[in-house]
């Protein structure tokens, strides 16, 4: 009896295995069927200098395009794909197009910028990621040091040294680094001084707080402070939606930052009629 047990076990465990290797492969196939047919957009962000609005850099945000023409956002499906370890096409698929964004405008000849792109922590512990993502870059003709590289603070729930390991593949390729999200209930003091990030981005939980209370303020600036004396990383304020939080931060002495105070994310046609435009024209 007990053997019979063990069998019908085995069997069953096998079973579960291949329904979810099957509906696993099922979701990667319909994700490249998805890309393939363009179903997946690219809207870009500017970074500004808060004190003279001027554009320092653009950050790629990825929607899905519904068969209806709506969008859906990416904390929608991000969390899904990376439970299936598929994330990383996403991931690719995004810088690719963003390579293609930055040939295109040298084509116009337009002044060069700096974009960001936003990887999973599913992606960034891929296998020979940076070598991977330098290759896109190759195939493009794209200087790696026009990509800054968004990694998530929760990454840090990875361990430490891994991190820094995969961030110094990133550095030796010639990308920029960035620490996204910094601030939030995962933050981690001694990612500061381990990994020279070129950037760090203050959660938009904390910009929020800048007018309703003096803690944030205090955190902001103990962590713009930071930035300053630790590696020379450059704070940019993330979120930030009105005119008080803009004069706090300049009290602050945070000079860059993001939001839709600026500008929300917008079409890539939007982007360049709106800012590349113009610096072709001044040229
Ligand atoms: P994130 O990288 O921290 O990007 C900032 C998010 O805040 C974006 O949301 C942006 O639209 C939004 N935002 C910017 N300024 C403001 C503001 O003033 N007010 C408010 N309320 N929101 C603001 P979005 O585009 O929905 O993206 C959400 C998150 O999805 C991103 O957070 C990033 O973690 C992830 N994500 C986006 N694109 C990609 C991608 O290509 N790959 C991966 N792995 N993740 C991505
Ligand atoms: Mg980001
Ligand atoms: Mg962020
Ligand atoms: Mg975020």
């Amino acid at each position: 009896a007990e053997d019979l047990m063990y069998i019908e076990k085995q069997s069953y465990y096998k079973k579960t295995l291949n329904a979810e290797y099957n509906r696993r492969s099922a979701v990667a196939k319909k994700l490249l069927r998805d890309i393939e047919q363009g179903r997946f957009v690219v809207h870009l962000q500017p970074k500004v200098e808060i004190e003279t609005g001027r554009i320092i850099g653009a950050e790629a945000l990825v929607r899905k395009i519904q068969k209806d023409g709506s969008l859906i956002m990416p904390d929608a499906f991000i969390p899904i794909y990376e439970l299936e370890n598929v994330i990383c096409h996403v991931d690719l698929y995004v810088l690719e197009e963003v390579c293609r964004i930055l040939r295109q405008w040298e084509q116009t000849g337009s002044d060069s910028l700096t974009i960001s792109v936003n990887l999973s922590r599913v992606t960034l512990m891929e296998k020979d990621i940076a070598n991977r993502i330098l290759n896109v870059c190759r195939k493009y003709d794209v200087d790696p040091s026009q990509i800054c590289i968004e990694i998530t603070e929760s990454s840090s729930k990875i361990r430490l040294e891994e991190l820094s390991r995969k961030a110094e593949e990133f550095i030796g390729a010639g990308f920029k680094i960035s620490l996204d999200d910094y601030g939030t209930k995962y933050s981690n003091l001694a990612i500061l001084s381990a990994i020279d990030f070129n950037e760090i981005k203050l959660d938009k939980s904390l910009i929020d707080g800048l007018e309703k209370n003096e803690k944030s303020q205090v955190l902001v600036r103990y962590v713009i402070q930071m930035c300053r004396t630790l590696n020379q990383m450059i704070p940019i304020a993330e979120g930030i939606e009105t005119e008080g939080q803009i004069n706090i931060l300049k009290n602050l002495g945070c000079d860059f930052g993001q939001g839709y105070y600026f500008s929300k994310p917008i079409s890539v046609k939007d982007f360049f009629n709106r800012y590349m435009e113009a610096e072709v024209k001044a040229n």
